[in-house]
């Protein structure tokens, strides 16, 4: 085996109801359920676990109205993954259901794009319609990782270890980032929220909280060339995620999914 080759894990943190005119910026006409589900990714290989993204704890959960179906920490556990072990983490983008539980990897180095501290940290967050994602805590805790010297900033598109990049979408928060990542079926891309669900990507369709819908549509292209093929293009938050792809050992079904693995046929 290719010494640069990595697994892939979706955890299952959280979940939201909501219906579908909800999840598109021009509604959904058919009006049917469509819900949300909240993850974090775990990428595995010769360099140990990185982790993308950090979830929301109950605390956030609760004040933000959304249901916490198993802290993030159990699920790492459910891999034999030591939160307080783990040495990278990868940070999509700074909204609350991305980087809360920021205590939870007291070892590691985080990984963001210039732009997206940028962002939540200047005058845009002066505005109410564009920081309604971001919690005040969130970014403060990022900033204090900073003055501890455990951020690397990145710039575009940008290796974290063989096998594993990262690449500035932006669209739907000005510095997004996905995680393109090499493995045994080939290069697998996970988009986390530059598409929510698939309807997304396939659809061509905005999700509602967004910065700049240009660069919304344009990384859905920029995603499915960074991936070897669309299919294993990875949604940030699409149930059917832990329908498609197989369960990351048996008792783990709807719970933890190995993304470096065939998804079924849609
Ligand atoms: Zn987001
Ligand atoms: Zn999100």
């Amino acid at each position: 085996m290719s010494d640069d080759f990595h697994e892939i894990y979706a955890i299952k943190y959280g979940h939201h109801s909501r219906r579908s005119p909800a999840n598109f910026i021009d509604g959904d006409p058919h009006d049917v359920l469509q819900p949300l589900d909240f993850f974090v990714w775990a990428i595995v290989g010769p360099s140990g676990a990185i982790i993308l993204d950090t979830g929301f704890d109950e605390a956030m959960g609760r004040k933000r109205q959304r249901e916490t179906v198993k802290p993030v920490r159990e699920g790492l556990a459910a891999l034999g993954i030591a939160a307080d072990g783990v040495k990278n983490v990868i940070v999509s983008h700074l909204h609350y259901d991305h980087c809360g539980n920021y205590e939870l990897f007291p070892a590691a180095r985080y990984h963001l794009q210039d732009v997206e501290m940028a962002y939540a940290t200047g005058r845009c967050m002066c505005h109410h319609a564009l920081r309604v994602p971001f919690e005040a805590d969130d970014v403060v805790a990022m900033v204090r990782k900073v003055f501890a010297g455990r951020v690397t900033f990145h710039d575009g598109e940008e290796e974290i270890v063989p096998g594993v990049t990262v690449h500035r979408i932006g669209g739907h928060s000005k510095g997004l980032q996905s995680v393109r990542v090499k493995t045994r079926i080939g290069h697998v891309v996970l988009a986390a929220d530059a598409s929510h669900l698939y309807a997304h990507i396939d659809g061509g369709r905005v999700f509602p909280l967004v910065y700049n819908v240009h660069e919304v549509v344009e990384g859905y292209e920029t995603l499915k060339k960074l991936a070897s093929a669309p299919r294993h293009v990875v949604p940030g938050h699409d149930p059917a995620v832990l329908d498609r792809y197989p369960a990351a050992k048996p008792g783990l079904e709807g719970w933890i999914a190995r993304l470096d693995a065939e998804p079924k046929a849609v």
